[in-house]
């Protein structure tokens, strides 16, 4: 099994290359990028101004030929569902496919200058959150535990990069599944 890393119009090659050591020091299976041709436009909504994130999860099952490996899009766009306004992040539960967007983990959103390492903490930890996901891993009530569920971006910045005890031992459990 492995990690594939879609960039999709993020081009922070520095950014990304920390993430991918990161994310196998976490799930300890390799990681490589994986150059695909999607066309956003056509998940592209011009009336929300915001691309569709289950249309893009459904892309990357398409197009991609391994059926063991988990497969992380990263977008600039921001990202919406039909039943959701926006979305930091999304991904099949226990399946292969997630996504997120880098758009509301830049300051410049809320008015502040820009702020990298604040930017590459955010997209860790929801690298991490969406990939646990693909392990089958579900939310967490603890506040700080990577897994926990934020609504807004202060909630997102109270909790950390890792799992909590209980998250571990799922984890655990899944990866020797
Ligand atoms: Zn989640
Ligand atoms: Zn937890």
């Amino acid at each position: 099994m492995q990690i594939y890393i879609i960039p999709l119009e993020f081009d922070d090659e520095e950014i990304l290359d920390r993430l991918a050591i990161s994310l196998k020091q976490v799930f300890k299976i390799p990681i490589s990028y994986l150059p695909l041709e999607i066309d956003l436009q056509a998940g592209w909504s011009y009336e929300r101004e915001q691309l569709n994130s289950t249309w893009l999860l459904t892309q990357f099952l398409e197009k991609c030929p391994n059926g063991k490996s988990k497969i992380l899009g990263v977008t600039v766009y921001d990202l919406f569902t039909p039943i959701l306004t926006f979305l930091f992040g999304e991904a099949e539960l226990g399946v292969r496919t997630a996504v997120f967007s880098t758009y509301r983990f830049e300051d410049k959103r809320y008015g502040l200058p820009e702020n990298k390492v604040m930017l590459e903490e955010r997209i860790l930890k929801e690298a991490i959150h969406e990939l646990g996901h693909t392990f089958g891993m579900r939310h967490c009530k603890n506040y700080d535990c990577v897994m926990h569920s934020s609504t807004s971006i202060e909630e997102f910045d109270f909790k950390t990069a890792k799992f909590c005890a209980d998250c571990n031992a799922v984890l655990d459990n899944k990866m020797t599944a």
